[in-house]
């Protein structure tokens, strides 16, 4: 089962507050990846243990009574395993290694959880500064967002896949999160240069989503929609949030 921590909508929206505690994630599983209370860096969880990779660079261990504002947690169980080596085919970019994760899936209507350890010759992750109220929609707060370029580095990546029809609720398609061998360095990932690796598949056809509750203006989504209901367009337009805490 996926747990997830409100929406992806919601955070678009710029619904930053942190509601679930660290604890309260780990409940639901070992493996996972989100953000912190006021977008305060990348979330990596990685056998039990939680990473909070802050836009300074730096990896903190973070505490159980930390929060978070989105987060996907599952308890990791292989159900496929791959080998993946430059000599085999070459090495993966990040569009590259999407398609070949693709093509490993039986369907791309339900969950993945991935977990790759591998060597990249290359690896650019970025992580958000901490955002301060009112707190911007998520595309203002990224255009701050801290960019690394790391070369010839091992390490973790925590992944998940998420089907299209569930854009909203979920970040649609792939999202990984990066943590080096040394606990030192990472991020959410951009781009790769991956050469070898071992490939993890944990298939999930149950979410539990557990939503925001400390916004009390409506939140929308904050790009213009397009949905085809019985062949007829519905356009719904961009408004901009007003995010207030109660
Ligand atoms: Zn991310």
């Amino acid at each position: 089962m996926l747990f997830q921590a409100s929406t992806y909508s919601a955070l678009q929206a710029g619904d930053y507050n942190g509601e679930t505690t660290l604890k309260e994630l780990r409940a639901h599983g070992d493996f996972g990846l989100g953000t912190f209370d006021a977008l305060d860096g990348e979330m990596v969880l990685l056998n039990g243990t939680f990473y909070q990779i802050k836009s300074d660079g730096n990896v903190y261990l973070a505490n159980d009574s930390m929060k978070s504002p989105f987060a996907d947690v599952t308890s990791f169980e292989v159900d496929k395993q791959l080998a993946f080596s430059e000599a085999s085919i070459g090495t993966l970019n990040y569009t590259g290694l999407q398609h070949y994760l693709d093509q490993q899936l039986p369907t791309t209507n339900i969950f993945y959880a991935v977990k790759i350890t591998g060597e990249c010759s290359y690896l650019e992750v970025r992580s958000p500064p901490k955002q301060v109220m009112p707190y911007p929609p998520l595309s203002d707060a990224l255009k701050n967002q801290s960019v690394f370029e790391l070369h010839n580095v091992t390490g973790t990546f925590v992944g998940f896949f998420s089907p299209q029809y569930l854009s909203g609720i979920c970040v649609p398609g792939w999202h990984f999160h990066f943590l080096n061998a040394n606990d030192t360095r990472g991020g959410h990932v951009l781009e790769v240069t991956l050469r070898r690796a071992t490939i993890q598949i944990d298939e999930m056809t149950t979410l539990s989503v557990e939503l925001s509750q400390t916004v009390t203006a409506p939140l929308t989504y904050p790009v213009v929609t397009t949905v085809a209901v019985n062949g007829i367009s519905l356009f719904f337009l961009p408004a901009r949030n007003q995010v207030a805490t109660s």
